[in-house]
C-alpha cells in the first residue's frame, strides 16, 4: 500500500499540472489500497487567498481525486502547514541541540558583502563557506546577538564534504547521481515574521515523515533539491520516501516548447476547464492519456479503469493539447443519452448560465428533440457539442426564449438576395409548409419554391447563367435556414423543423417584416 500526497498552496489558482499530479497520486495510492493525502502548503502567507480551501474541495471533486485525508478528516493532521508550527519548532530545536542546525543572524547587506568577499577570495558562492560567520560562531557570540534582539533564521548545517556525491533512485528517471548538497539551507524562516514558519524543504521532510508518506510524487523542479532533502531526512533520523519527479505539462509555441504557464496560458487554470464545461470524465481521460500513452489508445471507460504506471511516464513533459481534449470531450458527449446530457448540462449551468437552467426545465422535451437532431446515424458528426458552454451557441436557437427572430429582410445573413425576394420566399413557404417525416417529400416543398420564385433549377445551371437568376436551390434553402436558425450554418433543416414543430416554424417564417 502506498501513501501519496499532493501539497497545493492556497493561492486561488489551481494549476492543471497539479490536478495531473494529483490524478497520478490518487490513482497509485487507491489501487494499492493505500492513502491519498491533500496537505495545504500555506507557508507563504503573503500569497494566500480567501476561500482557496473551498476551491480545492471543488477542484478535487471535479477532477475525481477526492483525498482520503485532508483538512477535516484523517488522524495524522493538522493538514495545513500553518497549523503545524509547533511540530516544526520541536524538530528544529532537536537539530539545534544536536548541532545539526544553527542560528544565522547574517543580514541581507552582510550577505551581499560576504558574497563579494568570497568572490575576491575565490570561494565558491552557495556553499556553506558563505555562512561561516555564524556556522562556526561561539555560543557566547550567538547568545549576545540573541540578547540584542537581532532577527535570525535557522540554517541546516550541511554535513557534506567537498566533492561528495549522492545517489538515489527516482521511480521515473531511475538511478541518479548528484553532487551532495553543501548549502546550509534555511529551515526556519526569520524570527521577526509573525508565524515562525518552516521553509518548503524542512516542512517536506517533517510532514512526509509524520504523515507516513512513502511515495513523493512531485514536479521535476524539485529534483535538484533531493540531495538536501536526503540530508534532512538523515539528520532527523527519518527513513526517506521514494521519489518520483514528474515532467511538467508543456505547450507548443510555434516551433518551440515551454512549460504551461500560469501567467500566459488561460488553459493552465483548472477553473478554465470547469467554466468551459468540460466533463470530468473527458478531462480525466485526457490527463491519463498524457501520463501514459497506452491509456490514450483505450476507449474512455476502459482507460479510466486502467492503472497509471510511473514507469511509463516520460522524462520529457507531455504536450497539453486543447484540441485533443475537445475531440475527446465531443466523443464522450456523443456517447451520452439526451437525458444524461440535459442532466449534466443543467448541473453546469446552475453555476454558469442560470437562464439556461430555466429554459431546460420548462422546455425539456424540446431540448431532448434538439439534441436528437445531432445524434442520428454517426455520433455527433459535427462535433458541435464538445463542452457545456457550446450548448447555447449550437443549440440555443431551438428555444424561442433564446432566439431573436430575424425580421429584417435586408439582413446580411440572407446573403444579398433582394428584400422583396426574401420576403416573398418566406411568406410563400410559411403558407404552404407542412411537416412530413418523409424527408424527400419535405424537401420537395423547398424545391417547389425554386420554380415559383424564378431561381435556377440547379446550382450548375445558375453557374452557367448567373445573370438570369437570383440564385438556385442553395440560396432558397439558405434563406429558410437563416429565418429558422439565425445562422447560415445549421444541422439538417428537415430535422430542425421536426424538432421545432409546425407552429414555431411558421412563427419564424412569418417574422420577416412586410
Ligand atoms: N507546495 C509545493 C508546490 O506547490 C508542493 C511540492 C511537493 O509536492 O512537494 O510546488
Amino acid at each position: 500500500a502506498r501513501v501519496t500526497r499532493l501539497g497545493p498552496s492556497p493561492t486561488g489558482f489551481m494549476h492543471i499540472g497539479q490536478v495531473y499530479v494529483g490524478l497520478i497520486d490518487s490513482d497509485i495510492s487507491r489501487r494499492s489500497g493505500g492513502v491519498y493525502i491533500v496537505r495545504v502548503e500555506d507557508t507563504d502567507q503573503s500569497r494566500e487567498v480567501e476561500g482557496a480551501v473551498e476551491q480545492f474541495a471543488r477542484a478535487f471533486a471535479y477532477a475525481g481525486i477526492v483525498p482520503d485525508e485532508t483538512l477535516g478528516t484523517g488522524d495524522y493532521g493538522p493538514y495545513a502547514q500553518s497549523q503545524r508550527v509547533a511540530i516544526y519548532q520541536t524538530y528544529v530545536r532537536e537539530l539545534l541541540r544536536e548541532g545539526k542546525a544553527y542560528l544565522c543572524f547574517a543580514t541581507k547587506d552582510e550577505l551581499a558583502n560576504l558574497t563579494e568577499r568570497q568572490r575576491n577570495a575565490d570561494v565558491p558562492t552557495g556553499y556553506y563557506g558563505r555562512w561561516a560567520l555564524w556556522r562556526d560562531a561561539s555560543d557566547d557570540d550567538v547568545r549576545a546577538k540573541l540578547a540584542s534582539g537581532a532577527p535570525y533564521v535557522v540554517r541546516f548545517r550541511s554535513p557534506a564534504a567537498p566533492g561528495e556525491r549522492v545517489s538515489f533512485t527516482d521511480a521515473i528517471r531511475g538511478e541518479l547521481s548528484h553532487e551532495a548538497n553543501r548549502n546550509d539551507a534555511v529551515i526556519l524562516k526569520s524570527s521577526d515574521s509573525p508565524l515562525r514558519l518552516p521553509t518548503y524543504h524542512f516542512a517536506h521532510a517533517v510532514d512526509d515523515h509524520l504523515m507516513r508518506v512513502d511515495l513523493v510524487i512531485r514536479g521535476d523542479e524539485w529534483i535538484s533539491s533531493v540531495p538536501l532533502h536526503l540530508q534532512l531526512f538523515s539528520a532527523l533520523g527519518f527513513e526517506p520516501p521514494e521519489y518520483a519527479h514528474i515532467a511538467p505539462l508543456m505547450k507548443q509555441e510555434g516551433k518551440s516548447k515551454r512549460k504551461l504557464s500560469k501567467r500566459k496560458d488561460p488553459e493552465a487554470s483548472l477553473d478554465s476547464y470547469i467554466q468551459a464545461g468540460f466533463s470530468s470524465e473527458a478531462l480525466r481521460y485526457y490527463l491519463r492519456g498524457l501520463a501514459n500513452a497506452r491509456l490514450a489508445e483505450l476507449p474512455l471507460r476502459e482507460a479510466l479503469d486502467e492503472p497509471i504506471r510511473l514507469a511509463e511516464l516520460g522524462v520529457a513533459g507531455p504536450m497539453a493539447d486543447l484540441v485533443k481534449l475537445e475531440d475527446i470531450s465531443a466523443d464522450y458527449v456523443a456517447s451520452l443519452s439526451g437525458a444524461e446530457i440535459v442532466a449534466a448540462l443543467s448541473e453546469w449551468a446552475s453555476t454558469y448560465d442560470p437562464e439556461l437552467v430555466k429554459v431546460l426545465e420548462t422546455e425539456r422535451d424540446l431540448a431532448l428533440r434538439a439534441l436528437a437532431v445531432e445524434r442520428e446515424g454517426v455520433d455527433n458528426p459535427r462535433k458541435d457539442l464538445r463542452k457545456w458552454s457550446d450548448f447555447r451557441p449550437a443549440y440555443g436557437f431551438f428555444f424561442s426564449s433564446l432566439f431573436p427572430l430575424v425580421s429584417d429582410p435586408a439582413d446580411e445573413r440572407f446573403g444579398g438576395l433582394s428584400p422583396e425576394l426574401v420576403r416573398a420566399v418566406l411568406t410563400d413557404f410559411a403558407s404552404t409548409y407542412a411537416w412530413t417525416d418523409d424527408s424527400q417529400a419535405w424537401f420537395e416543398q423547398i424545391r417547389a419554391l425554386v420554380g415559383r420564385h424564378g431561381f435556377a433549377p440547379s446550382p450548375k445551371e445558375y453557374k452557367k447563367n448567373p445573370d438570369a437568376y437570383p440564385g438556385s436551390l442553395r440560396e432558397v434553402a439558405q434563406t429558410i435556414r437563416v429565418a429558422l436558425t439565425g445562422s447560415t450554418r445549421s444541422p439538417d433543416l428537415w430535422a430542425v423543423t421536426g424538432a421545432l414543430g409546425d407552429d414555431e416554424v411558421k412563427r419564424r417564417l412569418q417574422a420577416v417584416s412586410p
